[in-house]
């Protein structure tokens, strides 16, 4: 079978190349031509050595994933549908913005964790992305929007691990993503840039801080373990204590002086102010230290059968006041892309409904799909 090359961290590249008898500069033009170029197919790469581009096609091929669909929607977003084949589908979505460009990327086909506010965890989960696959979604979007930008500079500038499934049990294939996200010779984004968000895999969070540091997000959502038992089941595994243990112990590596908190805002269920007070507590006095860190709630993102409804605005407001006068730094998540459901939590909201997945596919790649129309973005200085 043919190796894709996108599967490949330049290590990895240099060994495929030792192993064809070539040297490892010839691993770095491969990968540049790849990640850089977006070069799709071997005869474009004109300083390789013609015998090279010959032998190449028939040992490794570079796979894209095939688009499904992609939407726009009217803030600009662009969300993709991707098919990784067994009726899965996974979704990447582009958040443009007035200085960067974030790209926020799918780590599994669906998810084992099964949060009780996650339309990826009520799916149940169906497999790992590979690293090919998720470095795909990279690929594949920065040079489309290059092309349709008319751009020969980085169009994406930060990545999001937010997308379906939890990174962090999907260690294997990630942190060679990570590493090709972060490679001077691949996207050459700097590890501030690139955020892994988890809810909770405590022991790979500390693999994560050996081997690849980057800006860490932890999803919190509750300021207790019982009530974070029954909406992050992990944390039955993992509770708060040991969670917060973690984040101070990642904190020395990271690449940023503080752990992002996620706190998703569900009406009566964690959104009160006891809570906002307690959480205040948590992270301003765990283990007579507190955790440095900052919040960001999320407004929830409703979907079918959820149960569940976002708190109101005032609500969202006093618990954000709360935090605030305690002396933590919190925002509230802007919503993007919700007339295409690529909200957080949103993804693929009914794609991997497996009991007629085939269907779904088959009808969503016979959908025609909307004309781009790229807002341009204004960079600051
Ligand atoms: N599995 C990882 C990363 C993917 S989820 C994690 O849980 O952190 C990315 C973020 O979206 C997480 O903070 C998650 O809790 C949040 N999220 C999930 N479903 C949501 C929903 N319906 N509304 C708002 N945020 C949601
Ligand atoms: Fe999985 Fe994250 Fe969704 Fe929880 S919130 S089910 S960990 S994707």
């Amino acid at each position: 079978m043919k190796v894709n090359l996108l599967d490949f961290d330049l290590d990895g590249m240099a060994a495929f190349c030792e192993g064809l008898g070539e040297k490892r500069f010839r691993s770095v033009q491969l990968f540049r031509w790849i990640h850089q170029k977006g070069a799709r197919n071997f005869n474009e790469m004109s300083d390789l050595a013609k015998s090279l581009r010959e032998k190449l096609p028939a040992v490794c091929s570079i796979d894209d994933l095939s688009v499904l669909s992609r939407q726009e929607s009217i803030d600009g977003t662009i969300k993709w549908l991707f098919d990784v084949g067994g009726g899965n589908a996974v979704e990447t979505v582009f958040i443009p913005e007035a200085d960067r460009g974030t790209l926020c990327i799918s780590s599994q086909a669906g998810c084992a964790v099964g949060c009780r506010f996650c339309s990826t965890g009520h799916q149940g989960f169906s497999r790992n992305l590979t690293t090919g696959e998720i470095v795909a979604q990279l690929w594949h979007a920065e040079h489309f929007l290059r092309k349709h930008l008319v751009s020969k500079e980085r169009v994406i500038t930060n990545v999001v691990m937010m997308g379906m499934g939890e990174p962090l049990q999907n260690h294997a294939a990630l942190f060679p993503a990570l590493r090709i996200m972060l490679d001077d010779h691949g996207y050459g984004l700097s590890r501030r840039r690139v955020t892994v968000s988890t809810s909770g895999v405590v022991p790979m969070m500390d693999r994560l801080a050996r081997e690849c540091p980057v800006a860490l997000a932890v999803s919190l959502h509750a300021p207790n373990d019982a009530l974070r038992d029954s909406l992050v089941p992990l944390n039955r595994k993992y509770p708060i204590a040991e969670l917060l243990d973690a984040c101070v112990r990642y904190l020395p590596a990271a690449p940023r002086d503080f752990i992002t908190f996620e706190y998703c805002m569900l009406d009566g269920v964690n959104d009160q102010p006891e809570h906002a007070r307690q959480l205040l507590d948590l992270v301003r006095s765990h283990r007579g230290r507190g955790v440095p860190c900052k919040i960001n709630l999320i407004p929830f993102n409703p979907f079918p059968d959820s149960g569940l409804k976002c708190s109101p605005k005032s609500v969202v407001s006093r618990f954000a006041q709360i935090l605030v006068d305690g002396g933590v730094v919190t925002t509230v998540r802007k919503t993007r892309g919700d007339d295409i459901e690529a909200a957080c939590g949103q993804l693929a909201g009914d794609v991997l409904d497996r009991t007629n997945a085939g269907q779904r596919l088959a009808r969503l790649r016979s959908a025609e799909e909307r004309p781009i129309r790229i807002v341009h973005r204004e960079r600051q200085a």
